[in-house]
């Protein structure tokens, strides 16, 4: 699976990284299905509270209301635009999936009320004030997880492409 980040994002990431300092933040996100396994980075959801140093606690009522004003927006075309999974950030850590957050993955994506074939866990993290560090990981239900591929989307001219992701290789 591919996730295409468009650099807005990117920057949107780092200014609420730098806002949040030590705290951890996160929240959800949506994409656009492009095809051929790959998916463009619509949204994501911003939750600045409930996070501690180590921990991130996922608000509910927050994620709810943030997916239903995104279906609205964009036409309930669920084939196209959908939930992709979670993101937060881990100020103190390396920007990778902690057994805590393999543990709730597992548990959204086997979760029947849930119904998702597959959840994206987003983790960034920013080093030396303006490098945003990442690991995309994609879990599916009854299998291990893998590492999902990242592209960094520039604006028009494509031609600078370049990848922002640190591939760790957890799961090898
Ligand atoms: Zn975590």
């Amino acid at each position: 699976m591919k996730l295409i980040l468009p650099a807005t994002w990117v920057e949107n990431l780092k200014r609420e990284l730098r806002l949040a300092g030590s705290r951890e933040i996160g929240g959800i996100l949506v994409g656009e299905y492009l095809g051929n396994e790959t998916f463009r980075l619509a949204d994501i959801s911003v939750q600045t509270i409930g996070g501690s140093q180590a921990h991130f606690a996922r608000d509910l009522e927050h994620s709810t209301a943030f997916l239903k004003e995104f279906f609205a927006r964009t036409g309930h075309d669920y084939n196209r635009f959908n939930y992709l999974g979670e993101w937060h950030s881990h100020p103190l850590f390396a920007a990778m999936p902690s057994g805590q957050d393999l543990a709730t993955m597992r548990e959204i994506v086997e979760d029947p009320n849930v119904g998702a074939n597959f959840a994206v866990l987003l983790i960034v993290r920013l080093a030396r004030r303006s490098t945003l560090e990442l690991s995309a990981t994609v879990f599916s239900p009854h299998s291990p997880p893998i590492n999902a591929e990242v592209e960094l989307e520039v604006a028009q001219q494509a031609l600078n492409r370049s990848l922002l992701q640190r591939f760790i290789d957890l799961f090898r």
